[in-house]
């Protein structure tokens, strides 16, 4: 089995799309369609057909290219069964642990509420891949909208138990604000002090941060360690349980 190719696109004014795909079958998936015309473009350009969308969840810089996409493009649209009825705009739906396949790529769905009700994360095993869209970021998570933290919470600690080696990608580019934030919240952690170096450079030279590794993750991203005693400390929460300290983290950051 041939390795899908991968395409990072930027949209809107933050936002990624990304595109998969099989060079054998002539497959393409976009994660997501927050806007139609740089993925038209980037189609054009490489002369590729889309025939897929999977959607994360619901929201508008998620799914409003999907129209254009769809009147442009034979193209069959996966999203989840819990907005589909909102939305309006999925042909096939999806729910936790359902596995379908792309091009001969077996897709898993983990559903990540939190963010919102409906958000899934795609995961494709034999390419380490997962497309976690706006449950993780990178040095980030979403913001608890529909949910509850304790739901946020789990949901990043199903992604956290995926490989080391999965590659993540995201929903979009927040890695900078992330990372200034994250200093504060885990103040002693020399992996994170270095990596907001790293990404300092990467956006002062206008590259995308994304993507990152699970693993990387797990040693800087003080929303996948609020179960660490560093952060709790740095929380003043030591000995407190961790859907506790992930909620203070977390409203620490919307305030931040
Ligand atoms: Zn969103």
């Amino acid at each position: 089995m041939a390795d899908l190719q991968i395409v990072l696109l930027n949209a809107r004014s933050d936002n990624f799309a990304v595109l998969i795909h099989d060079e054998q079958s002539g497959k393409t998936a976009s994660i997501d369609a927050p806007e139609a015309g740089p993925i038209a473009a980037e189609l054009k350009k490489r002369n590729w057909k889309l025939t897929d969308i999977f959607v994360t969840h619901k929201h508008f810089d998620h799914i409003d290219g999907i129209p254009a996409l769809k009147s442009a493009f034979d193209v069959k649209v996966t999203g989840p069964e819990k907005s589909a009825a909102e939305t309006g705009l999925y042909d096939a739906t999806v729910a936790d642990g359902d596995r379908f396949d792309f091009a001969g790529h077996e897709v898993q769905v983990l559903e990540t509420p939190g963010h919102t009700l409906d958000h899934v994360s795609y995961y494709i095993a034999g390419q380490n891949l997962l497309f976690s869209a706006d449950t993780l970021f990178a040095l980030g998570c979403g913001r608890v909208f529909e949910g509850t933290a304790a739901m946020m919470w789990d949901s990043l600690k199903k992604l956290r138990a995926l490989p080391d080696e999965t590659i993540v990608y995201c929903g979009h580019e927040y890695t900078l604000a992330n990372a200034r934030f994250a200093v504060t919240a885990d103040p002693e952690n020399i992996r994170l002090s270095e990596r907001l170096q790293e990404v300092e450079t990467l956006r002062a030279e206008g590259k995308p941060t994304v993507p990152t590794r699970l693993d990387l993750e797990k040693q800087t991203n003080p929303f996948l360690r609020a179960d660490d005693p560093a952060v709790a400390a740095a929380m003043n929460m030591s000995g407190r349980p961790a859907d506790e300290v992930f909620a203070e983290v977390r409203s620490r950051k919307d305030n931040f």
